[in-house]
This record gives structure tokens, C-alpha cells and sequence, in this order.
């Protein structure tokens, strides 16, 4: 052993660095970083870049599969900045190297665990915790999927869950809708405007979406309903070209020819370790008041993992963008 390995060793056990000894890093233990940001969405890449360019220590716990939900769609047309479009991975491409370039520390892992009971915060990625005197939540929420092999290969092949980001792609074509709550009502609404009939697949006799856009549903000539039924297969080899259903009280199968399926079944905001941590509401998206913030002084939520209501890219970065600067007048005071 070199003289410099025992020295390094009495450093450590002086020091209880104990776990240097387990190849573990040493770094990202002891910094206390002014921001983490937990997910690297539109909301934690916003975040990120403006955090880190206000000269905070920011760290972005980004996720083992970073980029969010946009990483999952292709043509994004209604962000704003990119006249003919923008692919959904090269934006979030994008954003990334930005808050990169502003020194924002990235790491593509997914936060284990978070204790928001003490300062600083702490953020649990497998072995490692990381310290910050904020954090924002950034986590986002998934689309529910029906499950079905046929709808995993076609996705960006005509099988979509967002009318707002895919519709304007089947124009005058044919599109179902799957689901009968809020959700699937707007997005049949959305894409009535472009498509030439919408068929809403819903597996009861009565939708749980509110009255008031159960009524303008009813209302859309393009849109129909067929009820007591689910989707069993959705047909096509390189891309969408119909659904196999079937009747719900019987065995009876049929089969819808068409070029487009928008599963909106409901979304699942990704806040399993954020339970007991911060307050959530009934149905597990992050309360937050007065902007961004949410139960625990100095944690900040943005995106998807507590605005179920606009869910677009362009609303999230704007709540990124929010809890970073609610983050900084909050580490002014502290
Ligand atoms: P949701 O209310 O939970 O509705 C999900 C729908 O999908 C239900 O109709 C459900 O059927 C159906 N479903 C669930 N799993 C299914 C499966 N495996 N196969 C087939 N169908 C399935 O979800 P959401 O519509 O996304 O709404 C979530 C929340 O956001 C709600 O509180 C909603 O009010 C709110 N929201 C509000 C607005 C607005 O105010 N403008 C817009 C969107 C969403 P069952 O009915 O049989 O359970």
C-alpha cells in the first residue's frame, strides 16, 4: 500500500468516511447542493436551466429514463420557438444540454426515497443521498395504458394518449377514444376538429366525465359512443389500422376499421416516495398552494406531478421556471 493509501485511510476513518471503502461517491454524500430537482421533464429541465443560471447549486436527479413524457411522442407542433416542429426527444435533448451548460449536475438514476423531515433535504438514489436546502418536485405523471402487446408496438404508430400534441396528424381521417371520464371527453372533443368521426370506446353504459362535457360530446356530430365494450387487439403491422372489440356482458367481437387510437384511461401522478413526505391530494398528485409551493417549506412542485388540468410541455416549463425562482426567494430568507 502507498504511503497516500494510508493517509487517505486515517483521513477517512477520522472522518467516518467509512463508505469510501465501498467505492461509493464521496461527492454526491457530502455537497449540500442549494437545489435538486427530482425528474427531468419540460418542469425539472426548466427548472434546472434557470436554477442553475441564477448561480444555485443545482443538481438534477433526471431519472434512469430521463426526458419525461415527451420523450415518448414525435412531432411536437405547439411548442413554442420551433415554426416546422420539433421532435419530443430532441427538445428534451435540448433542454438538457442547456441546464447542462449552465452547470447543472445531472444524474440518470431514479431517486429511491426523500425525508423532507429535516434540513437539508434529503434525496435517497439507490446507495447514495444527496443533500439540497430546497427541492422541486418535478416527477411528472404517466399515462395509464390498457396493457396490451398491440398497443405497445403501435405507440407513435397511430396509438397516442394526447389528442392536444397528436390529432392535427389524422386529418379527415378515423380515431377512437378510449375511456369515458373527463380526459377521454376532451380528447374526443380536441380531435373532432380534425378528424372526419370519432367513435368514444367505454366499457359501462354511463361516462363519469362531468355532465357539462358529457353534454358537448353528445352535442359533436362527429362524435358516437359505443358503449359496454373494450378494446381487445388494436389491428395494423406498421401502423394503425383498426381495433378489435368486444361486448363487455357477452363474447360477442367486432371490429372497428380506423387510423387512430388515444387511450385515455386516466394518468398516475409518480409520487409513490413522495407519500407521508408532503401533503397529496385524494387521488396522489402534490397539493400545492400559492404557485408552487407544497406542505414542507422550501419543496416546490411543477408539472404533471400536481397539475392534472393542462398537462402540456409549455405549462410545465412555466412551472419550472416558477419553482426555481420560488426556490431562490426561498434560500434568500433562509
Ligand atoms: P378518470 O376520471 O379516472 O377516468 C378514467 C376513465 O377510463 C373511466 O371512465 C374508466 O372507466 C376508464 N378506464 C379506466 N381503466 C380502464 C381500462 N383498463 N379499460 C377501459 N377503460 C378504463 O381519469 P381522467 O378522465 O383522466 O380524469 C382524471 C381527473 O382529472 C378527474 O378528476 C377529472 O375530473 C380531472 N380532469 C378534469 C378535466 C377538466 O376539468 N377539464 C379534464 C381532464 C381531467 P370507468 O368509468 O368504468 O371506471
Amino acid at each position: 500500500m502507498r504511503k497516500s493509501d494510508i493517509m487517505c485511510i486515517d483521513l477517512c476513518i477520522e472522518n467516518n468516511y467509512w463508505f469510501l471503502f465501498r467505492g461509493e461517491n464521496l461527492e454526491g454524500s457530502n455537497e449540500i447542493y442549494d437545489v435538486i430537482i427530482i425528474g427531468s421533464g419540460p418542469a425539472g429541465l426548466t427548472a434546472a436551466i434557470y436554477s442553475s443560471r441564477l448561480q444555485l447549486r443545482t443538481l438534477v436527479v433526471a431519472g434512469a429514463m430521463w426526458g419525461g413524457q415527451l420523450m415518448l411522442t414525435m412531432e411536437v407542433e405547439n411548442f413554442p420557438g420551433f415554426k416546422e416542429g420539433i421532435l419530443g426527444p430532441d427538445l428534451m435533448d435540448t433542454m438538457r444540454r442547456q441546464a447542462e451548460g449552465f452547470g447543472a449536475e445531472m444524474i440518470f438514476e431514479d431517486a429511491t426515497a426523500v425525508d423532507f423531515s429535516s434540513k437539508p433535504f434529503k434525496v435517497t438514489v439507490g446507495s447514495e443521498v444527496y443533500q439540497g436546502k430546497s427541492v422541486i418536485l418535478a416527477t411528472g405523471a404517466s399515462a395509464r395504458w390498457l396493457g396490451l402487446e398491440s398497443e405497445a408496438r403501435l405507440r407513435g404508430r397511430g396509438v397516442s394518449v394526447c389528442a392536444t400534441c397528436d390529432a392535427a396528424f389524422f386529418k379527415d381521417k378515423k380515431a377512437v377514444v378510449v375511456g369515458g371520464g373527463d380526459t377521454a371527453m376532451e380528447e374526443a372533443l380536441a380531435l373532432s376538429k380534425f378528424v372526419r368521426e370519432v367513435k368514444v370506446i367505454h366499457r359501462r353504459d354511463e361516462l363519469r366525465a362531468s355532465k357539462i362535457l358529457q353534454e358537448r360530446v353528445f352535442k359533436n356530430p362527429k362524435i358516437d359512443i359505443v358503449w359496454d365494450s373494450t378494446v381487445q387487439e388494436i389491428l395494423g403491422k406498421q401502423k394503425v389500422e383498426g381495433v378489435r372489440l368486444k361486448k363487455v356482458d357477452s363474447d360477442e367481437e367486432f371490429e372497428l376499421a380506423l387510423d387512430a387510437v388515444f387511450i385515455a384511461i386516466g394518468y398516475k401522478p409518480n409520487t409513490e416516495i413522495f407519500k407521508g413526505q408532503v401533503e397529496l391530494d385524494e387521488k396522489g398528485y402534490v397539493v400545492a398552494n400559492n404557485g408552487t409551493e407544497t406542505s414542507v417549506a422550501g419543496v416546490f412542485a411543477a408539472g404533471d406531478v400536481h397539475d392534472y388540468r393542462y398537462r402540456q410541455a409549455i405549462t410545465a416549463a412555466g412551472e419550472g421556471c416558477k419553482a426555481a425562482l420560488d426556490a431562490e426567494k426561498y434560500l434568500e430568507g433562509i
